[in-house]
């Protein structure tokens, strides 16, 4: 039994194979958005529990899965780097002032840019990234420029990368701690829009005190219990999309086997969630270990969970990085079952979702859109 609650999951978006990371996300915010109307005085989620991966109103600001996991991302650096929670206030709201909080590429389309700047810049969109900006050759979430001596290209992509240069340069900030929040952030980004960043003062101070516990614990030397919601609020009888990530392959015939699930990839120990009501068939190792990575060479599904929802109807979650729950125990949708992982038959990180009728796999694109889940529903653009 290789499980091990204990892994923490990290928002780390560095992922080697993790590419196509944040364009999916906002979907999970398709059954949250309909809940809301039923739970609307019901919070959130506890102070103590991970957020990051779904949506939030937050000091009156909805924010959306996407910026809620680069939200997490920010305190999660910062508690790396052992800065304190205010550090993560004053990333937050310059990151939302430049970006919403969102993973922008540049197209280069800027006049100010020279034709080979412009190149350069534009090489930012080919990867993973929530929208596009044309602001001189500004990327990321905090909008920093390579032509400024921020990093190349491809590190300031990484929102892992972009939240370290921003730490490494606040740090320098002479009494950063006790200046105002604006000018601390006006002199990390050497930006004009001074008071503008004051603005998002309360919204960053709430996110760090809601991001702060599971940053904190993230950081915590291995083997410190990991604070991640044991489930979604969703409404009974729904169907949701099982975890975030992009659908990187489909259902179907794959050089002649049946690839009989969607593969859905977003960051290892991304949570993984009950598709719907059930109870928990297997939750096992299926492969000949599962302690650490597959590969092509090893088979099964590595750590596998199978939820059976009455009618003939399961659904399946292969390759998790771990489970987080026991045969026959009873889950709502929405539960936490367990992380994407890599275990088995696989060569990335990523979530092996399956749904079964009678035992015979179905399309689990259609399926779920049938009840009301698209899990195509988002390319960034
Ligand atoms: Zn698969």
């Amino acid at each position: 039994m290789a499980h091990s609650y204990a892994r923490a999951w990290l928002w780390r978006a560095a992922a080697p194979c993790a590419l196509p990371v944040f364009a999916g996300l906002t979907v999970l915010l398709i059954p949250l958005a309909v809940i809301g109307a039923h739970e609307a005085s019901t919070p959130t989620a506890s102070s103590g529990c991970s957020i990051g991966g779904t949506g939030a109103t937050v000091a009156g600001i909805e924010l959306d899965a996407v910026q809620m996991g680069h939200a997490q991302t920010i305190a999660d650096v910062a508690a790396a780097r052992g800065l304190d929670a205010y550090a993560a206030t004053v990333a937050l709201a310059t990151a939302y002032q430049e970006s919403r909080i969102r993973m922008l590429a540049n197209d280069g389309s800027s006049l100010e840019l020279t034709g080979e700047q412009a190149a350069v810049t534009a090489t930012s969109l080919q990867y993973p990234h929530d929208g596009r900006g044309s602001d001189h050759d500004s990327v990321n979430t905090f909008q920093q420029r390579w032509l400024a001596g921020w990093g190349t290209v491809a590190e300031l992509m990484d929102p892992v990368y972009a939240a370290e240069a921003f730490y490494a340069r606040l740090v320098e900030v002479p009494n950063w701690q006790t200046i105002a929040l604006t000018q601390a952030a006006q002199a990390v980004q050497v930006s004009a829009a001074g008071g503008a960043y004051a603005r998002w003062a309360p919204l960053a101070q709430e996110l760090t005190a809601m991001l702060w516990p599971t940053a904190q614990a993230a950081a915590a030397p291995a083997g410190a219990a990991p604070a991640v919601c044991p489930g979604l609020p969703v409404a009974a009888g729904a169907w949701i999309r099982p975890t975030a990530g992009t659908v990187t392959s489909g259902y179907g015939s794959r050089g002649g086997t049946l690839h009989a699930g969607v593969d859905i990839a977003g960051p290892r120990n991304t949570p993984v969630y009950a598709a719907a009501d059930g109870t928990v068939l297997r939750a096992e190792c299926t492969s000949d270990y599962c302690d650490r990575d597959g590969s092509l060479s090893l088979a099964g599904y590595g750590n596998l969970v199978d939820l059976g929802h009455g009618n003939g109807v399961t659904t399946r979650y292969g390759h998790l990085s771990a489970y987080t729950v026991t045969a026959g125990q009873h889950v709502a949708a929405g539960t936490l079952v367990g992380f994407q992982g890599s275990t088995g038959n696989s060569t990335g990180v990523h979530l092996h979702f399956e749904v079964r009728q009678d035992g015979a796999p179905v399309d689990p694109v259609p399926w779920l859109a049938d009840r009301g889940v698209d899990l195509r529903a988002l390319d960034a653009g």
